[in-house]
């Protein structure tokens, strides 16, 4: 058996980012079920970090993360645009970005359009624009966090599905389809859309961890213009957004949340044409092709909050999932609280100034 102080399935962002932070106290080792890290939703995010999307507590710890983020990032605006009935749910984004001290303004939709010319004018009645929003270099983080693994003596194993999870000598012993077998104290669950199934072959009480299947389209920006410094557009209700991708494309969603079974998840047709739809509803680009699509899956718990700490009744497995639709942008506060978890080490200052706590993310709270 190999034996290492903390194993973590999974190697995603929530995986990685956590074992980079336990390498600088533990051998650690972390064992991925495919090919290559980041394979499922790591590799499929559209890499923004703003303050649009989540609940209070994940975006609080967006707060936390933005100046560890903005190592592999650049600064790129955010503009949220509102229809005349969406004006509540704008102010109530707006008071968010008041409370972070963003770098934020309150425009009219002829400012909106003089960012996003391609606005139709129905589509935007008024909007918000942050300008400390970032784009994410989510290869760089991942790969960072590898080399740091590695280099703290750690280890990221591809192609190492763990099939069984047992405990014996005060060890989990994670058992790999190919039987080998890897032992330590600390069992870290980061299995992203497949934790409850890591939870329930280890015996502890899954979470009722929800994927949700996520689609996006790319397609060839208008000829002759150059997009790259077009705003990352969202609406702040239903809708869609939609953000550049270099100079010549662009990328859209319809932010799609399709319940799914933990899976390789594929674009389904219907999924890309309301996306194109919507796009074209509220803008004048005309998607004559889609160049590419994908869609990945974005897990919540149910109460839409991050699971981190120790499972109840099973010393040493620590949960580290539920990241949602914000894994990335949360991801360097997030896993300073999971490896204080893991370590029993107090809940970080920062994070409990700005009112959280280990209780917030408990699995005791989901009753597991
Ligand atoms: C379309 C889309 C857009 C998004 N955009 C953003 C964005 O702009 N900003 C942002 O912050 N977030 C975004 N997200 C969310 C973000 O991608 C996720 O929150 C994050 O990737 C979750 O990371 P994870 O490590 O938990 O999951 P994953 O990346 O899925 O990693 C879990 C890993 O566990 C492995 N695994 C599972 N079971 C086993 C097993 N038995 N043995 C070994 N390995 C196993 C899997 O192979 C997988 O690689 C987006 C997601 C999607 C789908």
């Amino acid at each position: 058996m190999f034996v290492s102080d903390v194993l973590v399935i999974g190697g995603g962002i929530a995986g990685l980012s956590v074992a980079a932070r336990l390498s600088e106290h533990a051998i650690v080792t972390v064992l991925e079920g495919e090919s290559a890290p980041g394979y499922h939703a790591s590799g499929r995010s559209v890499a923004f970090a703003h303050y649009g999307l989540g609940n209070e507590p994940v975006r609080a710890l967006t707060a936390l993360s933005m100046v560890e983020l903005a190592v592999h990032a650049s600064v790129h605006p955010a503009l949220h645009i509102a229809h005349e009935g969406d004006m509540r749910a704008l102010d109530a984004l707006e008071e968010v970005h008041r409370h972070f001290a963003c770098d934020y303004a309150r425009i009219g939709p002829e400012e909106a359009r003089a960012l996003m010319p391609c606005l139709k004018p129905e589509a935007c009645a008024a909007a918000l624009v942050d300008h400390g929003s970032l784009k994410l270099d989510t290869h760089a983080m991942l790969q960072a966090h590898v080399a740091t693994i590695r280099a703290n003596r750690g280890a990221v194993i591809p192609e190492a599905r763990v099939a069984l999870i047992g405990h014996e000598g005060g060890r989990w012993v994670a058992v790999r389809e190919d039987g080998t077998r890897h032992g330590a104290p600390v069992l870290v669950n980061a299995a992203g859309a497949w934790a409850d199934e890591v939870a329930r072959m280890a015996g502890v009480t899954p979470v009722g961890i929800e994927p949700r299947r996520r689609t996006v389209i790319s397609f060839p920006a208008p000829e002759g213009e150059d997009v790259h410094a077009w705003p990352f557009t969202k609406t702040v209700g239903e809708g869609f957004y939609l953000l550049p991708e270099g100079r010549g494309q662009l990328l859209a969603s319809s932010m799609d949340q399709t319940p799914s079974a933990p899976c390789d998840a594929a674009a389904e047709e219907l999924d890309k044409a309301i996306a194109a739809d919507r796009v074209e509803q509220a803008t004048t680009l005309p998607i004559r092709r889609i160049s590419h699509s994908w869609a990945g899956l974005r897990s919540f718990a149910p109460d839409e909050l991050p699971v981190i700490g120790e499972a109840a009744g099973a010393p040493g497995f620590i949960w580290c999932a539920g990241q949602g639709g914000a894994g990335f942008q949360t991801a360097p506060a997030l896993s300073r609280i999971a490896a204080a978890a893991a370590l029993g080490l107090a809940f970080p200052e920062d994070a409990a100034t700005a009112g959280l706590t280990f209780a917030t993310f408990s699995p005791a709270r989901l009753g597991a």
